[in-house]
């Protein structure tokens, strides 16, 4: 019989059910994706090709070939079974409404059967039965339900018709299953960083100090229950560890949005979230701009959103401060964030992304609609200001300049920003600029006042030259 095997975030041969299945039964398969996205960073585009042309060499060693489309499935899929004589489509369960839709579509195009299979989650043989969207307020009810009911089922084992290609050392951060294998293998089994995960998830400088599996997990191309059962290998060996287990109560964050989208219906795209919750929010394109660029004033913001545009990543730490500050301090309509992390993220995954936006935003299912007091967590997780340097660059350190020039003159209540810098730079617009931007910094965090003329003024109205004063 011949099959189309529609691969859509499931870009993998290992732990695969379709793929399993597929061959199992002795099918020809002819295998489509259609890439899912339209905006994009390059960093998410190079990542997606990376997986997809991994993809299609894995396939080949079980002469299946591989159709990457750059169109909708809507528009590939019809020509495609006319030419092949495709009787049935084998996919992975979608969990979100749009991907659903697309399905839809497609079985009503086509007039076709579509078997859904689902493996891109922990627990997704319970969907049907047990879910509800009772069931998943607050996130702690569904981790107590999960664990106290539901096993995480085996691996599949991979069919003998499929190799993967080995893992070519080009850079840790390829796209596709080996280097996820790999990533999952050394993080794991070589380093065993996993062991500190807890006290070094947090961290925000260095590749260890969270997982970074979501970059893969985001196209499939790394199985959750792979990552489960190493986990659980290694635990056999080293006993109990709080590490472990709080990178696979990472995990159950993961299938929880997930299913939360798949409950929840169209609601979970609205801008009043799956609460129906209507909040204000201002429209401002300057500032929706500024956050954007990192350029907002508050340093830890703009750094956090510096390295997103500069990497395609950012820590999970960083993505819940800027997603508050956006939401709550800005009062920006936050699906216009949720649009600018799903453009710019390598690891992009549209239910961890809105399920995220939504419960910071205040309508997802956060019980206590916490507001991030930004700069308390900057001191707390950037106490000596490494990460923020990194990212901000020059200007933090003009920052450091004029704090120190403050404390020095402490009897003097202010100095001019001229004398922050060199004397060769003085007739330098773009160092004045500088100086300017990072003195609003520190008046966005309350820690000088800026004047003009003995007068205080709107930091962004600053043209000329200023005088700083401590608060
Ligand atoms: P680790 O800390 O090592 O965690 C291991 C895995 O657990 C992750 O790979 C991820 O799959 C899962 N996980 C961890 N934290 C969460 C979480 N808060 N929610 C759901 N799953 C989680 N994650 C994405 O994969 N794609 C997104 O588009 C995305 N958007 C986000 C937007 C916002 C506003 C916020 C606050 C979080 C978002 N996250 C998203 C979740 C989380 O920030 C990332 O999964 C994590 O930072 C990825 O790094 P890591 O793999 O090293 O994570």
């Amino acid at each position: 019989m011949k099959t189309l095997l529609w691969f859509h975030r499931d870009l993998r041969t290992h732990d695969h059910s379709g793929l399993n299945w597929c061959l199992e039964n002795g099918h020809e398969v002819v295998a489509l994706v259609c890439r899912p996205f339209v905006e994009s960073s390059n960093f998410k585009l190079q990542f997606w090709n990376e997986c997809v042309s991994e993809l299609k060499q894995n396939l080949s060693t079980a002469g299946i070939p591989l159709f990457i489309s750059e169109t909708s499935a809507l528009e590939t899929i019809p020509p495609l079974i006319e030419e092949y004589g495709i009787k049935h489509i084998i996919t992975h369960r979608r969990m979100n409404q749009r991907d659903r839709m697309e399905v839809a579509q497609v079985i009503e195009c086509c007039a076709i059967e579509v078997k859904e299979l689902g493996d891109l989650t922990l627990y997704e043989s319970r969907l049907e039965q047990e879910l509800s969207l009772d069931l998943l307020k607050p996130f702690t009810k569904f981790k107590k339900f999960a664990e106290a009911n539901w096993t995480v089922p085996d691996e599949l084992s991979r069919h003998q018709k499929i190799s993967i290609a080995p893992y070519q050392e080009k850079s840790w951060l390829t796209g596709g299953e080996s280097a996820g294998l790999q990533r999952l293998h050394d993080y794991v089994h070589v380093t065993h960083a996993c062991l500190n995960y807890h006290e070094t998830r947090n961290g925000m400088l260095e590749r260890d100090d969270s997982s970074k599996f979501s970059f893969w997990l985001a196209w499939g191309a790394l199985s959750p229950r792979r990552i489960y059962h190493e986990l659980r290998t290694l635990e056999k060996v080293v006993g109990p560890c709080q590490g472990i287990q709080a990178l696979i109560y990472e995990l159950v964050w993961r299938d929880y949005f997930k299913f939360l989208a798949k409950i929840s219906g169209e609601s979970f795209f609205d801008l009043e979230g799956i609460q129906h919750r209507s909040r204000e929010y201002i429209q401002n394109t300057e500032l929706l701009e500024r956050w954007r660029r990192g350029e907002t004033g508050d340093d830890f913001v703009d750094a956090n959103m510096r390295e997103l545009k500069l990497t395609g990543f950012m820590s999970n730490r960083g993505r819940q401060n800027v997603a508050s500050y956006f939401a709550k301090n800005l009062c920006l309509d936050w699906t216009l964030g949720v649009k600018w992390f799903e453009e710019q993220l390598i690891d992009e995954d549209p239910e961890n992304n809105w399920g995220n936006w939504q419960y910071l935003a205040g309508v997802g299912t956060d019980p206590r609609d916490r507001i991030f007091d930004v700069q308390k967590q900057a001191l707390a997780y950037d106490s000596q200001g490494i990460y923020r340097r990194r990212w901000l660059g020059e200007t933090i350190e003009l920052q450091d300049r004029i704090l120190s020039l403050l404390a020095i003159r402490s009897q003097e209540s202010s100095i001019c920003p001229s004398e922050v810098l060199p004397p060769e730079d003085k007739k330098n617009k773009q160092r004045m600029d500088e100086v300017r931007s990072a003195a609003r910094r520190l008046n966005a965090i309350g820690v000088i006042g800026i004047y003009q003329k003995g007068e205080k003024i709107d930091p962004n109205l600053v043209r000329g030259p200023i005088r700083l004063k401590k608060t």
